[in-house]
């Protein structure tokens, strides 16, 4: 498929996820460390997604490709990208998974963070399905790149969390062999995410019961 004339397009976020988002920056919320724990168990969920789903489609899984998490970073640029080899997702999945609050979290999520007057537990966030929008508390913006199991088309996702994202078609050669890659442009508070000693012990003491191994490196090569 030729896609890579397509202009992006502009979407809005449905409006609990705008509110949702300017809460989770602005607030008493403040363990940013989490959305390293977020974006890895999402990572990770995609894996078990498509374990589970090739059982009755092997031809979803062609080949050799244990499941892996590839978290690169790259320090000048003040840039981290968490990628797996999972499900990926389609352009339907995208919009639905990170454009609207499918679960009824939202509000409870809200109620509970306003009445908050600190921190709350690390698995906090993740309880009320909002996980992924914690990247917004360490990035300025968000690019999503990824392509389903068996499909022949990737898209790219692309948001600074301030209310609207874009969709746009990218060219399979841009993207994951299939699965999805997170990349975060760091905000100057939180560029430390970027340096390897900071950047491994957070995902060591987040993530440490993960059960897909987490490929750490400096700088995509
Ligand atoms: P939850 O994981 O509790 O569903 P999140 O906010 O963390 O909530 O993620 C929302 C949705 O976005 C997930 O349910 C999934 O459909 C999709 N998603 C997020 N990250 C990935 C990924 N790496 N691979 C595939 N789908 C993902
Ligand atoms: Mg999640």
């Amino acid at each position: 498929m030729t896609v890579e004339t397509a202009a992006p397009e502009t979407r809005p976020f449905e409006a609990d996820v705008a509110k949702l988002l300017h809460l989770m920056v602005h607030s008493v919320y403040s363990d940013k460390d989490v959305f390293f724990r977020e974006l890895i168990s999402n990572a990770a969920d995609a894996c078990e997604k498509l374990r589970f789903e090739a059982l009755s489609d092997a031809s979803l899984m062609p080949g050799e490709a244990p499941f892996r998490i590839d978290v690169t970073l790259d320090p000048e640029a003040k840039q981290l990208t968490i990628e797996d080899n999972g499900i990926g997702m389609s352009e339907a999945d995208l919009s639905e998974a990170l454009g609207t609050i499918a679960r009824s979290g939202t509000k409870a999520f809200m109620e509970r963070v306003a009445g908050s007057k600190e921190a709350e537990g690390s698995h906090f966030i993740g309880q009320f399905g909002v996980g992924f929008y914690s990247a917004f508390m360490v990035a300025d913006e968000v690019e999503v790149v990824t392509r389903r199991a068996g499909s022949d088309q990737a898209w790219r996702w692309r948001s600074d969390g301030l209310g609207t994202y874009t969709i746009q078609p990218v060219d399979v050669a841009e993207a994951p062999a299939r699965g999805t890659r997170v990349t975060l442009h760091l905000k100057d508070d939180a560029a430390t995410y970027a340096d390897a000693y900071t950047a491994e012990s957070t995902i060591k003491s987040q993530s440490g019961h993960v059960p897909v191994p987490i490929w750490l490196k400096e700088k995509p090569d």
